[in-house]
């Protein structure tokens, strides 16, 4: 059976050549998930045979996994998932798995925001906006209060906000793990593959994210413009609102705009500049010293189109992350831009522990060096002196001391302006 150009571009992993470890299917044949053309026929062939096993490591573990069929929009799909909780089974670049929650954000939600389903290997994610557009008008979400309020932080905790989602997707698609063996960087059919493949296994309540999903990387593949049409009119018709990620760039005047939106996808919206000043004050500085900005936008579309056919969108909500330039791993500050941009042309192997809507005085790894032996070595930059900051340093470290074990390495950013030679690699 041939795989079709539609089953090939949702395909978990997408043609990014990262993470396609071979799997050995219950019929005894072995197949590599971004090489193998029949890959779609042989998991057919192996579907309700028993599960498959991944050779992400020595041949001789046995790390297994479900094979799923699903019927989608757009037909009948096989695929592989991990059981939940067998996440750390996996080999780091294996994109089977998944770190201990303990060692993310996600740690601060209540149990069942976050919910992998056994069945399929479908992440359940319990999202704060409503999906509809029945009853409301486009009100812009309100601006959330301050961390400290003990109301924003209970709401931070039963549900997941934008953010959420945004790091949900990013972890999912494991674009916050780099290693040297992926090649040069990412682009931005990569990025597109890899994001197809983590929207295909996340639903948002009961509504699957892929019927309102788009992303808008450029250059985009031929098609992309009318596929994302297909999801706006869709969502159109059924009252629902749309999810877009792109990357955000800044006009001279410090404008926010995102790349490829008008002219390459015909989608108009505006993104509004103060807000995201005052809710991401980081991300702006961190393009400025080289990196880039990424940003994920609940809309709504308001059914009207300019005469070259472009879409008009309404933004409900708009969050921004900044990312190192060629891997596209989250980055939080300037000085974790320079430790990741360091990290990337010394071809070490990392990943960014990544936050969801935990507060800032939730202690996590700035990053995880993953080269340096059995246990990954957290990574710290301290930039500023206040004792709070301070306060929060001793609590991370009785943390890293857990979770990590003695070792872990810290740049004193106010001290020095280079960070320190990073524990060797083994
Ligand atoms: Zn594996």
């Amino acid at each position: 059976m041939a795989v079709s150009s539609v089953e090939a571009a949702h395909r978990p992993g997408g043609d990014s050549g990262e993470g396609g470890f071979a799997v050995r299917l219950p019929t005894g044949r072995v197949v590599r998930e971004n090489d193998d053309v029949d890959y779609a026929g042989a998991l057919k062939d192996a579907y309700g045979k028993g599960p498959a096993v991944c050779l992400c490591k020595a041949f001789l573990d046995q790390r297994k996994l479900k094979i799923c069929r699903g019927d989608r929009e757009n037909g009948v799909k096989y695929w592989v998932a991990r059981y939940s909780g067998t996440g750390e089974e996996h080999t780091d670049g294996c994109r089977h798995s998944a770190l201990h929650p303990l060692r993310t954000g996600a740690r601060e939600y209540e149990a069942g925001v976050i919910s992998e389903r056994d069945d399929d290997g479908t992440v359940a994610l319990r999202f704060r906006l409503p999906l509809s557009t029945r009853k409301s008008a486009v009100t812009p979400a309100p601006m959330p209060s301050r961390k400290d309020s003990a109301d924003a932080a209970r709401e931070d905790r039963r549900s997941a906000s934008p953010l959420g989602l945004l790091h949900l997707l990013w972890e999912r698609a494991r674009l916050n793990v780099w290693e040297p063996q992926f090649g040069k960087g990412r682009f931005s059919g990569i990025l597109r593959g890899r994001l197809a493949g983590a929207v295909d296994r996340i639903v948002l309540g009961r509504t699957e994210l892929a019927a309102m999903f788009g992303s808008l990387f450029v250059p985009e593949p031929s098609g992309a413009r009318d596929a994302l049409h297909a999801v706006l009119g869709g969502a159109h018709t059924a009252r629902r609102r749309v999810i877009l990620v792109g990357e955000v760039l800044f006009s001279d005047a410090g404008e926010p705009y995102l790349a490829g939106g008008t002219r390459a996808y015909g989608v108009s919206l505006k993104l509004d500049a103060e807000r995201i000043r005052q809710r991401f004050p980081r991300v702006a500085p961190i393009v400025g010293h080289g990196g880039r900005a990424v940003a994920l936008v609940v809309a709504e579309v308001t059914g009207n189109r300019t005469h070259q056919g472009n879409h008009f969108l309404a933004v409900v909500d708009c969050v921004c992350m900044g990312v190192e330039r060629m891997t596209w791993t989250p980055v939080d500050s300037t000085y974790e831009l320079t430790i990741a941009r360091k990290l990337y042309e010394e071809h070490r192997s990392f990943r960014k522990p990544l936050r969801f809507d935990a507060g800032r005085d939730v202690a996590l790894a700035d990053f995880e060096l993953r080269d340096v032996g059995e246990r990954p070595v957290p990574l710290e930059v301290f930039g500023r002196e206040d004792g709070a900051y301070r306060g929060r340093a001793a609590q991370k470290h009785a943390l890293y001391d857990e979770l990590y074990g003695p070792l872990w390495w810290a740049w004193d950013a106010t001290t020095s302006t280079d960070p320190p030679a990073f524990p060797a690699a083994r």
